[in-house]
């Protein structure tokens, strides 16, 4: 299906709503029945039929079309985070007993989920490069039932083959789960190259306003049944209405702003490059990145981010940058119209904690939908300082 039927039309059913362009928001938490019979028909499928809002929501229901769409997948569950999307997924796939084996370095809840929570439920993990697949590989242990991959990785942007763990984790059994957030479904489709389930979170290239928090399963309908059957249900995890009202409207342009973001940080991703006050910068689709090829391979873009080291050895310079920029924001996140930063630096010297594992010098960049010129000024005036 083309992308534009997808944005602004796919599951939307106008004439019942009296040809109202934007759909309205069912803010309802129950649905009633005609009768007895359709009543005693209907409770026995809460995914496929409006029962209450808990299992399936109409306004809802229009988002879940369209990112299953998006992604290429038979079917789509929405819930309140993404981090929550991760949990839900892994829950309903996983007992105890069972091995996971994680890239190392996930997002860092992702990571939070294998070190502290699943192991509560005696689910044990696995954390490898997942630069090369021979390291999955060799990870596999006769229980290990689920692969859980993140391509690019959130700070330092490692890919992983999917093809070829997808392959690997089917001979063996596996379940595979990619985190997409940073391509979005417009740059990247996991389930074209064989992996089970996708997720996004919402909150950033999905909603891309930055004021909804959401989470996003995609698969096929018996893997989301399946989800949707114990874990949605019994834990409750869901969007509220009005909440996917909003990601509806982000939607619309996220054509848009995803190729916006990335061409933009291409732009400023080259210049630094060059730029004599900084020692280097990692960008998926930058010659120099270590798996530039691969990205070319599987990817047709990639998110927004650029992660660059300043070129000082003098955590004051690098602080003194940051006095300096005034057209980003300091802001965790990422995803929406506004251009941020996280320093590094901010994590360092933080009494009663280890210093991070990266130099104080790293910056990870997000560039939003301002021009990149006017990015670029504030960045060369600030990089005069360092
Ligand atoms: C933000 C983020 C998440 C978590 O999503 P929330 O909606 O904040 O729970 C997961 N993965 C990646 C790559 C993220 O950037």
């Amino acid at each position: 299906m083309h992308l534009s039927e997808i944005l602004t039309h796919l599951g939307e059913d106008r004439k019942n709503y009296f040809n109202a362009v934007s759909p309205p928001i069912i803010q309802s938490s129950n649905f009633a029945f005609d009768d007895l019979e359709q009543f005693r028909q209907d409770v026995t499928d809460e995914l496929a039929n409006h029962i209450y809002t808990r299992g399936n929501n109409p306004t809802v229901e229009i988002l879940r079309k369209k990112l299953a769409a998006l992604e290429g997948t038979e079917d789509a569950l929405v819930v309140s985070s993404g981090a929550g999307a991760t949990a839900m997924a892994m829950l309903a796939n996983l007992k105890a007993g069972d091995h996971v084996i994680c890239v190392k370095n996930p997002y860092s809840w992702t990571k939070n989920l294998l070190l502290n929570f699943l192991p509560r439920f005696g689910v044990g993990h696995t954390f490898v490069d997942g630069t090369e697949v021979a390291n999955i590989e060799a990870a596999i242990q006769p229980n290990t039932t689920f692969l859980y991959l993140e391509s690019p990785n959130t700070m330092t942007f490692e890919l992983q083959d999917l093809r070829a763990c997808a392959a690997l984790a089917k001979r063996h059994g596996i379940v595979t789960m990619v985190d997409n957030s940073n391509c979005s479904p417009l740059f990247q489709r996991p389930i074209d190259y064989g992996i089970d389930i996708v997720m996004h979170t919402g909150t950033k290239y999905l909603n891309g306003h930055s004021d909804v928090v959401n989470g996003v399963i995609c698969g096929s309908h018996e893997m989301i049944r399946k989800i949707f059957q114990t874990e949605i249900m019994t834990l409750g995890n869901i969007i509220g209405p009005h909440d996917a009202w909003l990601v509806i409207r982000g939607l619309r342009t996220l054509e848009l702003r995803v190729k916006r973001s990335f061409e933009s940080a291409m732009k400023i991703a080259r210049w630094m490059e060059t730029h004599p006050k900084v020692e280097r910068v990692l960008f998926p689709f930058l010659p120099s990145f270590p798996q530039y090829e691969l990205a070319r391979q599987q990817m047709t873009g990639c998110g927004g981010h650029i992660t660059a080291f300043l070129k000082t050895d003098s955590i004051e310079r690098v602080e003194v940058f940051f006095k300096k920029l005034k057209r980003f924001l300091f802001a965790v996140s990422w995803g929406g119209h506004e251009s941020l930063v996280v320093p590094m630096a901010a994590f360092y010297n933080v009494p009663g904690r280890e210093n991070p594992p990266y130099p104080f010098t790293l910056v990870r960049f997000y560039i939003g939908l301002e021009d990149p010129d006017w990015l670029m000024e504030d960045l060369e005036e600030a990089l005069r300082e360092v």
